[in-house]
């Protein structure tokens, strides 16, 4: 036995595109989704770390150690070969801090023409972390949160010449999963919540829940 049904968990982004994402994946199991909005007094931790898994630990351990709930938590990026794997676990700061997401998609789009390689292949890489408490008794002790799952997977593909399509969020409308002719912008939703880095990361993360919640 490990977690108990109804368990809450907070989903540890303030990113719209992946709560959606995480929240459809896992709409099925018997557990509480919470938003960090409902926990205002939250502050936000830094991501410090040099990969995607230190990241995505410091978050679900510093958002579960907060909020007192369990937390479930995703570091995420774009690896562009013809980059070096960049912009990588800096993604998102990749344009500078306060960029947007068409910000964001523009740098690349130059940056990947201004390459010295044609080469377009990329792929998108996602770590997820759930850390909390196996029992309701351990954390009303406020004992220290555990790493409860580690879950990492990846998209294949390669970047567009142009933006593509209005769906999702980030490099969506510039990422070509393999297999297709169409954006991530372009494709379903359905199509991505198949395939992409963060369905096949909560893909385990669902078959971990579910078999831990079952065994109660
Ligand atoms: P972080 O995980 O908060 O560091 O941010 C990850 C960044 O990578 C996002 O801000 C996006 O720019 C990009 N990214 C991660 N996953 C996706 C995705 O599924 N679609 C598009 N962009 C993504």
């Amino acid at each position: 036995m490990i977690l108990t049904p109804g368990v809450e968990i907070v989903i540890a982004t303030h990113n719209p595109g992946k709560v959606r994402e995480v929240r459809e994946a896992l709409y099925s199991l018997p557990i509480q989704l919470r938003d960090l909005g409902e926990f205002p007094h939250v502050s936000s931790v830094a991501e410090i770390g040099e990969t995607y898994r230190e990241n995505a630990l410091l978050k679900a351990v510093g958002y579960a150690k907060q909020t007192g709930v369990c937390a479930l938590a995703d570091d995420s990026g774009l690896e562009v070969d013809s980059l070096g794997g960049m912009p990588g676990v800096l993604s998102a700061r990749f344009a500078g801090e306060n960029a947007s997401d068409r910000d964001r998609v523009r740098k690349l789009l130059t940056t990947v023409a201004l390459a010295k390689s044609p080469d377009r292949r990329a792929r998108f890489v996602c770590c997820m972390v759930l850390a909390g408490w196996q029992s309701k008794r351990e954390q009303l002790d406020n004992a220290e949160p555990q790493l409860l799952k580690v879950a990492e997977a990846k998209c294949d593909g390669e970047i567009s010449f142009e933006e593509r399509g209005t769906n999702g969020f980030g490099f969506d409308p510039v990422f070509v999963p393999r297999g297709f002719r169409e954006t991530f912008g372009e494709l379903p939703a359905a199509v991505k919540a198949r395939i992409s880095h963060r369905a096949r990361a909560l893909a385990v993360v669902h078959s971990f829940l579910d078999h831990n919640l079952a065994q109660t």
